[in-house]
């Protein structure tokens, strides 16, 4: 199963279960160390939803900065590479523990307001009785 497939089941499950309305945006957190390149969820995304309930829902990924802890100093800081990052308090390369930038999750989704105010229709019935 490809990742959009199982990101498009967690979504349904999630919606199920919460009885929310149409999912019309989702927001995605990636990693850059998730090994998952943005631009082919992106595609893949359009590939897929069509047809499905997914169709029409617009999808944001949000590249995650990679940040590592420094193995000498305990600094903290952002890397391009996991390999070989000089920090930049104490130039230690090697070593250093990923504190994030493995994740890759759904952070948000928005969904369509729902028929939520269904007492709505016992007004109109109100109204017109005038
Ligand atoms: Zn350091």
């Amino acid at each position: 199963m490809s990742l959009i497939e199982s990101i498009m089941n967690i979504l349904a499950d999630e919606r199920d279960r919460k009885s929310l309305g149409k999912i019309t945006k989702v927001t995605l957190q990636n990693g850059r160390l998730a090994g998952v390149v943005t631009d082919s969820i992106l595609f893949a995304w359009e590939a897929l939803t069509p047809g499905t309930q997914f169709e029409g829902c617009d999808i944001v990924v949000n590249d995650t900065p990679l940040v590592l802890r420094c193995f000498s100093c305990q600094k903290e800081f952002e890397a391009q590479s996991a390999m070989l990052a000089a920090c930049p308090a104490c130039g230690q390369e090697i070593g250093h523990a990923v504190v994030s930038g493995r994740e890759f999750l759904i952070e948000n989704i928005e969904v369509e307001d729902s028929d939520e105010e269904s007492d709505e229709g016992s007004n109109k019935d109100a109204a017109r009785q005038e």
